[in-house]
């Protein structure tokens, strides 16, 4: 198996990239795993702080954005990414461990094109991502 770039996976012009900013060790490495094995090219960040950075570097077809993060919340990196004329266009699919009323709500107020509660289970996962990639293309 070889690495091509250190983002897991090969690269070409179809190959759909994928960011998942998870601070969640086992949550990040689910979700790039199950990403992977369905042909995506991932990059993971685990750190909320860098992912508009990684973002501008890697121009994602999607980004996965946990809500609850170290010391930064989604919701504000999602709304940093819809006043960035370079990431404004890339869809978000936000996770999130609340499900209180009106998160779901404020949460695509924001600017997530979509929205799933924790835990995650992996058909709604994929059928959610390949919805919005597919819809952005
Ligand atoms: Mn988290």
């Amino acid at each position: 198996m070889t690495s091509e770039g250190g983002n897991g996976g090969t690269r070409d012009a179809m190959t759909k990239r994928i960011l998942v900013v998870e601070d969640n060790d086992l949550n990040r490495k689910l979700f790039c795993d199950v990403l992977a094995a369905g042909g995506f090219a991932v990059e993971p960040c685990a750190d909320g702080n860098q992912a508009l950075e990684r973002a501008r570097g890697f121009l994602p077809n999607l980004v996965v954005m946990d809500i609850q993060l170290q010391d930064v919340s989604g919701l504000d990196l999602i709304a940093s990414m819809k006043g960035d004329i370079h990431l404004r266009e890339v869809p978000v699919l936000a996770v999130t461990a609340y499900a209180g009323k009106g998160d779901e709500e404020r949460i695509r107020e924001t600017g997530a094109a979509g929205y799933l509660s924790k835990p995650v289970s992996i058909g709604p996962f994929m059928a959610a991502v390949r919805g919005l990639i597919e819809k952005a293309a």
